[in-house]
């Protein structure tokens, strides 16, 4: 049996499932009288005292492994842990209405927590969690309770569940579990992002998966494609087994590569950018030799927070990122916010097609005051290295326009004020919106460069939401339309005398990244784990190959025509082990 979920997390795993259950804990209601009160609010007190170690070694065990922006989801925890109204209730129902601790607490956390969980909105379901994760902890302390689910010590497994909360995930032993499945969630969940982070499989948003599948069933995790195949025959399991070593070894191998650059047979250099989510990734982009960083989603700084970063954690972040890259230009894409990504500090009113509504520029040009920080932020950590800027979802001149006079007032403000910045970095603009690619011939010339968001851009103009799991098989980045909106912003960028690049998923697989070169790009930026088979891609190839190659597929009238050229043309000119990693051949 087969599941399709949303791909989360790179990579292959096959092994033996253990299913995550949360443990009962049972809370009985129990009097208790007067004079044990102050015993039964000590035994309390002791419980958080030991959840909150809890969570100061898990905070600090992300720290050290992501970054610390990352670590801050368990300040949030500790903030629920410490909420001194949630501790005044339990004090009153004990020391008052003679309540034991543990009742007390469920109730005034349930109470706090069915508030949030009846709500439609996503990030408040999030905290939902981040609660009922807090409140199992402290229950489990105070009623002596063992967590639920131990491993069993040196068995490799595949962890499915309804959920994962992230303070799990950063627990899981990554050389053990061999990939984690979850029912819920997205790929910017933030067990996703973790998993991401620390380079475990993952499938997310499997629905329905935890019915059919029971303790011990092997499965195998395409966290490339997003599948989960539960009792796979023996050819799978072998098939997928060897797949594992093999995309290790490879990925030792590539990485001989490393110092090398992204050029072609017959000598075109394209550059070759990595995309990060969160400051701590850019060892890792350092590590697989990318060029610079291509797409930095600075809006995951804003989010598993309580309140806004100030401008002085923005530029310090930035500027830590800067003096990392030794010289190496950093794309800052600003802050892409709304759609799915929100934080409740943020107080988003509800919209009924969020990806359609206050999101990216738009709702950086509504919240100036936000917006002007970031842009301070990146402007004085220029100072320290190559910084360049890029606005996400323009669709309009005018929102260029808005957003390069913001761009200019900070340069001004920073000049007076004698602040060191660099007054010359580069501002961009991605393509995402059909509005921008028929625009683009404008947009050039108030720009310094394009990249193309193929992720939204593929939603946009084939009107077909990239999370909608029932669209997964219709959402075509190589659908002619893609491609021909493509060529359209490559050519009249290059008329327009700016370079052109694509960040989106596109870039990251080696036939696509041969078709992009093919069609002119000059820049690709993709995961860090894709990065090294990319760049192996473009030093097998031959330029004027791929421009044929391309040529042709732009000539087609569908995505399976396209897909019918990319095996016939591309593929032949790549190296067999580039091909395989993503799905059965
Ligand atoms: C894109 O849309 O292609 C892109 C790179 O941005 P994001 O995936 O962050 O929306
Ligand atoms: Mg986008």
């Amino acid at each position: 049996m087969k599941f399709r979920g949303v791909p989360a997390s790179a990579g292959v795993g096959v092994g033996p499932v253990v299913r995550l259950e949360h443990e009962e804990l049972l809370v009985r209601d129990a009097a208790v009288p007067g004079a044990q009160a102050a015993a039964e609010m000590e035994r309390f007190q002791q419980a958080c005292v030991a959840a909150r170690a809890d969570l100061l070694t898990i905070r600090d065990k992300i720290a050290r492994e992501l970054s610390p922006n990352e670590a801050a989801i368990y300040d949030a925890h500790l903030m629920i842990l410490d909420d001194p109204e949630l501790l005044g209730a339990v004090e009153r129902d004990v020391r008052e209405r003679h309540r034991n601790a543990a009742a007390a607490y469920r109730d005034a956390m349930s109470g706090y927590a069915a508030r949030l969980g009846s709500v439609q909105v996503e990030h408040l379901r999030e905290r939902h969690a981040d609660i009922l994760d807090v409140e199992r902890r402290v229950l489990r302390h105070l009623l002596g309770v063992q967590p639920g689910h131990t491993l069993a010590p040196g068995v490799p497994c595949v962890l499915i569940a309804h959920d994962l909360a992230p303070s799990e995930v950063a627990l899981l032993d990554r050389e053990l579990v061999r990939g984690f499945v979850t029912e819920v969630g997205s790929r910017s969940s933030h067990g996703a992002i973790v998993a991401r982070g620390r380079g475990i499989p993952a499938v997310v948003g499997c629905r329905g998966i935890l019915q059919h599948v029971r303790e011990g069933t092997q499965a195998a995790v395409d966290g490339f494609v997003g599948t989960v195949e539960l009792d796979p025959d023996e050819d799978t399991r072998t098939f997928f087994a060897a797949r594992r070593v093999r995309i290790e070894e490879e990925s030792r191998e590539l990485l001989t590569i490393q110092s090398e650059p992204a050029v072609t047979k017959d000598g075109r250099r394209v550059d070759l950018g990595a995309n990060i989510e969160l400051p701590g990734e850019v060892e890792r982009a350092l590590s697989v030799g990318a060029d610079g960083v291509g797409l930095f989603r600075t809006e995951f700084f804003y989010l598993d927070r309580h309140q806004l970063p100030s401008e002085e954690e923005q530029t310090e972040a930035y500027r830590r990122v800067l003096e990392q890259m030794q010289g190496k230009p950093v794309i800052f894409r600003t802050m892409d916010l709304g759609g799915d990504k929100v934080a409740s500090y943020l107080q988003l009113t509800h919209e009924t097609n969020p990806f359609l509504g206050h999101r990216g520029i738009r709702f950086a040009l509504a919240h100036p005051e936000i917006f002007r920080a970031q842009l301070r932020a990146i402007y004085r950590a220029s100072a320290h290295g190559r910084a360049r800027i890029m606005f996400p979802m323009v669709s309009s001149q005018a929102e260029l326009r808005r957003a390069n006079a913001l761009c200019e007032q900070v340069r001004d403000e920073l000049a007076r004020a004698r602040v060191p910045h660099d007054p010359e970095v580069e501002i961009g603009m991605m393509i995402e919106t059909p509005s921008a690619v028929w625009m683009a011939d404008v947009l050039a010339r108030e720009t310094k460069f394009f990249s193309i968001g193929t992720n939204d851009l593929t939603q946009y103009t084939l009107a077909m939401d990239r999370d909608n799991e029932r669209l997964a098989h219709l959402y075509e980045p190589l659908d002619p339309a893609i491609l021909r909106s493509i060529r359209h912003t490559v050519t009249v960028g290059h008329d327009g005398g700016i370079w052109v690049g694509v960040c989106g998923e596109m870039a990251g697989d080696p036939r696509t990244a041969v078709l992009l070169l093919g069609m002119g790009v000059d820049e690709l930026s993709v995961a860090c784990f894709d990065l090294p088979r990319v760049k192996a891609a473009i030093r097998n190839v031959r330029c004027a190959d791929a421009r044929r190659a391309a040529s042709e597929a732009l000539d087609q009238s569908s995505a399976d025509d396209v897909k019918a050229v990319l095996a016939e043309r591309i593929e032949p000119m790549l190296p067999k082990y580039l091909l395989t990693q993503g799905e059965k051949p």
